[in-house]
C-alpha cells in the first residue's frame, strides 16, 4: 500500500455505473467535458453525463458528455440583445447632444463627448444622430 499508480480506466470504483477515464484517454469515446463543449460552442443539452473523468487519486474530476448528443448553445434571445444594447446605448450616447456613438464616450472623465466638452468636432461616422424634434413636429 504505497500509493502504486494504478490503473483505473473504465473501473467501476463502486460510487456508481459510470466508467472513470483517465485524463487524456476521453477523446477517443468522443466524450467531452462540459468546459469542453463549451469550447466548441456546444453544451450537454439535457443529457446525463455518461463518463467521470479523473486525475491520479479522484481529488479532480469532471463529468464526460457524449458529442453526439451536445446541442449548441442558444443564441441569445432578442430580449437579451435588447437588454444588453440598452447597457451599452448608456455607455455610448452624450447626455448633452444625445449623439449615440460607436465607442464608449468619456463619461466618468468628461460627463459628455469631446465635441460638447471642448468643441472637437466629432467625426460624423462615429455617431448616429439623435432623434429629431422637428421631424415629429412637422
Ligand atoms: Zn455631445
Amino acid at each position: 500500500m504505497d500509493g502504486q499508480d494504478e490503473d483505473l480506466t473504465g473501473v467501476d470504483l463502486g460510487d456508481g455505473t459510470l466508467p472513470v477515464y483517465r485524463w487524456r484517454q476521453a477523446g477517443r469515446e468522443k466524450l467531452a467535458t462540459r468546459r469542453q463543449l463549451r469550447e466548441m460552442g456546444l453544451r450537454p443539452g439535457g443529457q446525463e453525463p455518461v463518463a467521470r473523468i479523473e486525475c491520479r487519486g479522484g481529488r479532480r474530476f469532471a463529468w464526460l458528455y457524449r458529442l453526439d448528443l451536445a446541442r449548441p448553445i442558444r443564441p441569445m434571445t432578442l430580449a437579451k440583445e435588447a437588454a444588453l444594447d440598452a447597457a451599452m446605448a448608456a455607455r455610448q450616447t452624450c447626455p448633452r447632444c444625445a449623439r449615440r456613438y460607436f465607442h464608449c464616450i468619456p463619461l466618468r472623465s468628461l460627463g459628455s463627448c469631446l465635441e460638447c466638452h471642448d468643441g472637437t468636432p466629432a467625426d460624423p461616422t462615429s455617431y448616429t444622430a439623435p432623434p429629431t424634434p422637428a421631424l415629429r413636429a412637422a
